[in-house]
């Protein structure tokens, strides 16, 4: 894989695609011992903008703080280190991958003498769960494989190695012919997809599962929570039954690299009638005009990318 991307930031400097390497026995490479972030950068009507940067740089230090790492440049390096990444690599809209993980010094599960490496990565993401996603809609099965609870890991911070079970879940799923898989937490109540949040609306109501549920708390999912509150709907923040996704009038899943996609089909059973429903869409075309810059109400989730 080898997009047509030129830098990577790697700890402070911006280094050739093909020359950000480490070594092999690095700490998070034997025992997923990262945390990052995914975030997009839009082409605005007034340029390119990162979209809530600085909750993904504070989600991004929470997750390590429960790793107990400490990342090793300030919020306003790393911040420079996004925007200068996309402005080397000549990109307008782009995804943006910020990564640390504990790196090479010795392999005994206990990580705190390996330095902390820092990485941050841009690329194109179009089409995250297929090109026609958007308007058709992705086919969803439950997965076997249940979401880590938070008293395994810390299933609130977004790292590495909880992705095993993403992995595993959208690896099922795909074989199994569906776009993407569900995932029920460790009390049988749904909670959220591999790599998104998930909505459900019934009746006018729209709700969607929280922190008990052991999800990832998604900067989309709170964005969505705030714009839908905003624009008059009930947002339930609860536990959601296996049952309510099947009988839902609509769902739709929410993330940075998906942003909204509605869901047409779970487990073969059509939802609600099989298209995107009015709700989602109005969402989805709400989101749209918000990342292009065109309501100022939300001007302030958008950053411009500036050189320092
Ligand atoms: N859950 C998981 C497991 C994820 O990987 C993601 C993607 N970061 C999300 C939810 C959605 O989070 P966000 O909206 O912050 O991208």
């Amino acid at each position: 894989w080898f997009p047509d991307v030129d830098k990577i930031w790697f700890n402070g400097e911006l280094v050739k695609w093909e020359d950000a390497q480490i070594h092999v026995l690095s700490h998070g490479v034997a025992y997923g011992s990262g945390v990052f972030e995914g975030l997009r950068c839009y082409n605005t009507i007034d340029g390119p903008r990162t979209f809530r940067v600085k909750e993904h740089i504070e989600r991004w230090r929470d997750s390590a703080k429960q790793l107990r790492m400490t990342i090793p440049f300030s919020d306003e390096e790393l911040i420079d280190g996004i925007n200068q990444t996309i402005l080397e690599n000549n990109l307008d809209s782009c995804y943006i991958r910020p990564l640390s993980f504990f790196g090479y010094h010795s392999l005994g599960v206990h990580p705190l003498d390996c330095p902390v490496d820092v990485v941050i990565a841009t690329w194109p993401w179009e089409n995250y769960l297929g090109a026609d996603a958007k308007e058709k809609g992705v086919r969803c099965c439950f997965s076997p494989w249940i979401r880590v609870h938070s008293q395994m890991v810390p299933s609130a911070a977004k790292a590495t190695g909880l992705y095993i079970g993403s992995m595993l879940a959208r690896v099922d799923a795909i074989d199994k012919g569906f776009d993407e898989a569900l995932m029920l937490d460790a009390t049988g109540n749904v909670a959220e997809a591999c790599t998104e949040n998930i909505f459900v609306v019934k009746d006018g109501v729209i709700a969607t599962p929280g922190l008990d549920s052991s999800i990832l708390p998604g900067i989309t999912r709170k964005s969505i929570i705030e714009l839908a509150r905003d624009l008059g709907y009930t947002v339930e923040v609860r536990s959601i039954a296996r049952g309510e996704v099947y009988s839902a009038n609509e769902v739709f899943l929410t993330g940075s690299a998906a942003e909204i996609k509605p869901v047409r089909e779970v487990d073969s059973r059509e939802i609600g009638t099989g298209k995107p429903g009015p709700i989602t869409k109005h969402l989805m075309d709400e989101f749209s005009a918000i990342v292009r810059g065109e309501n100022p109400k939300y001007a302030k989730w958008l950053d411009p990318v500036t050189s320092p």
